[in-house]
């Protein structure tokens, strides 16, 4: 099973519409004006089963110049043209119009009839194939099949179908794994159903009772019905008219352009840096800085043009642009648009977008960001996804953001491995670095701690957080890891919440080793009475000196901070734990008296001494009583 979008395109008058009733039986021509005057003013849809499984949906567009428009927002979205020319007219502005249009949406393939043979003669209608071929040649339509066809008569009417078979089973298959997504292009209320809204399916599948988001607005949305031409369905694919009744919107909040999608992949954007062809037309060209009229899904929206390299790109040549828009889009890669001046509104060019939500470019970094773009713009999977991944420098690039680059899920999943395996990407918690990133980062890190290293030796390392910081890797996941690597690879040391190059030893100079023994041999000596910072800077007057040889002592084990201001030598400490323990173990308790009992201590000392021992869990306070603590087996 195949679903098309087959879009007409042609001339005013020229028949678009009657040869769409002939082929369907469906006039699409609803409207009473359309009626009354004779021509197509909105879109018109009609169903067309062409047999061998495929199933079309035809979009019929206006094709008189003021509804322009509402062509190009007909026309995007559409696989397969059918490009319709009156035989007793031939080739006309909105002819040419209409197929520069599709050839800068990149439709793929197109079916040419030549209308209303019963008008004109055998000689006219070979002048006006003649004309044809001119206007194709060397487009992607060139090949296109070119049927004589009569509404009237019914001449031509079957072949023309079985073009149309034949050129949509050679058009490539849709991608089925993809998030759903649609631009509104009709809507209105049912009284009893609701908010319906009806497009063309871009991309991926809908089901009854699916949760979406429409956007912009961010409103969620429930998906109570599906239709397509008013036949009710469990599923609806890309590639399928696609009628939905939504729960969660009221009628007056939605507007056509607007897109219903799967939730959590696409967010409105006002910039977009894209790819761009000025059109081949009288007055085909892009200048810097132009306003002008941004189509795109079912929206215009007005926008202007900064041009990444020079100040015009001429008409039938390119260039990458930024595209500052005056109301957000809902953007992805690789989705076409139409670019109109602002006035006299003509088309000027057309294009994809290379990526959405994207940073505002400056003089400065336009330049830098073509290599980028050019990347984004003929790279293969893998080569989007490194664009991606170097983009996030050291934060990296959330792996879930690769959709709004045009990716199916089955895509990143395998440029993200073949990337892994060539040693090019790194992916740590969801997030993308890029392999270089990696080692760069690594070797400044492990720079930055030997260098902390190096200019205060009695310092063990450097504190964790703040080289995080200093690095500029507070976001991401990148600094942890590289901790971890190093701590794996046997390069990097920790000690409470310090982080050390080289060996986990400190390298001290015997300077240093005396004043350590000398402060030692101070603390040993006070024994069970503690001793203060007072009594030590008598042994080292730097106070800041003081501090970082207390903290070595205290991280080799020698000593034991009681308080803020206390210090006792382990060997005490541990000794004082045995008494401690003797009393407990029975059951027993031991409170401020017993301690002064014991060791002939003041309160002064009994009460920060009993702290600690909470703190290290050896007691556990009840009362004015300790009993034994978690580490002596006591309960918590
Ligand atoms: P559109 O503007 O391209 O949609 O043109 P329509 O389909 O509305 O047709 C314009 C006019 O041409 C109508 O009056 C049709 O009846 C007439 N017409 C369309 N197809 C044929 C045809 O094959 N032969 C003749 N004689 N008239 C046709
Ligand atoms: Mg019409």
């Amino acid at each position: 099973m195949r679903n098309i979008i087959i879009g007409t395109s042609g001339h005013v008058d020229h028949g678009k519409t009657e040869i769409v009733k002939a082929l369907t039986g469906r006039d699409t021509d609803r409207l009473r004006e359309e009626k009354e005057r004779g021509i197509s003013i909105v879109l018109g849809f009609a169903p067309l089963d062409l047999g061998d499984g495929v199933t079309a949906g035809i979009v019929d567009v206006p094709g008189h110049e003021r509804f322009v428009k509402t062509m190009v927002s007909g026309a995007v979205g559409v696989d397969l043209a059918l490009l319709v020319i009156a035989a007793d007219e031939g080739v006309m502005p909105q002819t040419e119009e209409h197929f520069e249009v599709l050839r800068l949406l990149g439709v793929k393939d197109a079916v040419i009839a030549i209308t209303k043979v019963d008008l004109a003669d055998h000689g006219l209608i070979g002048l006006v194939e003649e004309e044809i071929r001119a206007l194709v040649k060397g487009s992607p339509f060139e090949s296109a099949p070119v049927i004589r066809t009569s509404a009237v008569t019914g001449e031509g009417l079957a072949g023309l179908k079985a073009a149309l078979r034949a050129r949509a089973l050679g058009l490539g298959e849709r991608e089925a794994a993809d998030f759903f997504r649609m631009p509104v292009d009709r809507v209105w209320t049912k009284s009893g159903i609701g908010t319906i809204v009806t497009g063309t399916a871009w991309s991926g599948e809908v089901r009854k009772g699916a949760e979406l988001v429409m956007e912009p607005g961010a409103k969620n949305v429930r998906v109570r019905e599906v239709q397509s031409f008013e036949r009710s369905l469990e599923a609806a694919t890309a590639g399928m008219r696609t009628a939905l009744a939504l729960h969660g919107v009221r009628v007056n909040e939605v507007e056509i352009g607007m897109q219903v999608l799967s939730p959590g992949v696409l967010t409105p954007s006002n910039m977009l840096n894209a790819f761009v062809e000025a059109s081949r037309l009288a007055g085909g060209a892009i200048k810097n800085r132009q306003r002008v009229r941004f189509h795109h899904a079912a929206s215009e929206i007005l926008a202007r043009v900064m041009i990444l390299q020079g100040e015009t790109i001429v008409a039938g040549s390119e260039g990458y642009i930024q595209l500052r828009l005056e109301k957000p889009a809902v953007a992805r890669r690789g989705d076409r648009f139409i670019l109109r001046s602002y006035s006299p509104q003509r088309v000027i060019g057309g294009g994809r977008i290379l990526e959405a939500n994207a940073a505002k470019l400056t003089a400065h970094s336009a330049p830098l960001a073509m290599d980028r773009l050019k990347a984004l713009d003929d790279g293969t999977a893998k080569d989007v996804v490194l664009a991606c991944a170097a983009s996030g420098g050291a934060a990296g690039f959330p792996a879930a953001g690769l959709a709004r680059y045009g990716l199916t899920q089955g895509e990143i999943t395998d440029a993200c491995a073949a990337l892994e395996r060539e040693g090019r990407l790194l992916e740590i918690e969801g997030r993308l670095f890029e392999r270089k990133i990696v080692s760069d980062t690594e070797r400044a890190l492990v720079a930055m701690i030997e260098g902390a290293s190096a200019e205060n030796k009695l310092l063990w390392g450097v504190d964790r957080e703040e080289l995080k910081e200093r690095a500029g890797l507070r976001e991401g996941s990148l600094f942890d890891f590289l901790m971890e690597k190093g701590r794996k690879e046997g390069i990097l040391f920790f000690k409470g919440g310090r982080v050390k190059a080289g060996s986990g030893e400190r390298e001290l100079s015997t300077q240093d080793e005396k004043a350590l023994g000398a402060l030692e041999a101070r603390i040993r000596a006070a024994g069970f009475a503690f001793a203060a910072k007072a009594d030590l800077v008598v042994i080292v007057r730097d106070e800041k000196r003081l501090a970082s040889y207390i903290h070595i002592l205290a991280d080799r084990g020698s000593i034991v901070r009681i308080s803020s201001d206390g210090f006792m030598h382990t060997e005490r400490y541990r000794e004082l734990l045995e008494k401690v323990r003797d009393r407990l173990l029975g059951g027993g308790t031991v409170s401020i008296g017993d301690f002064k009992e014991i060791f002939g201590f003041s309160r002064k000392f009994a009460v920060p001494i009993l702290e600690q021992l909470d703190r290290d869990g050896y007691t556990r306070r009840e009362g004015d009583a300790r009993k034994a603590g978690p580490k002596l087996g006591g309960s918590v």
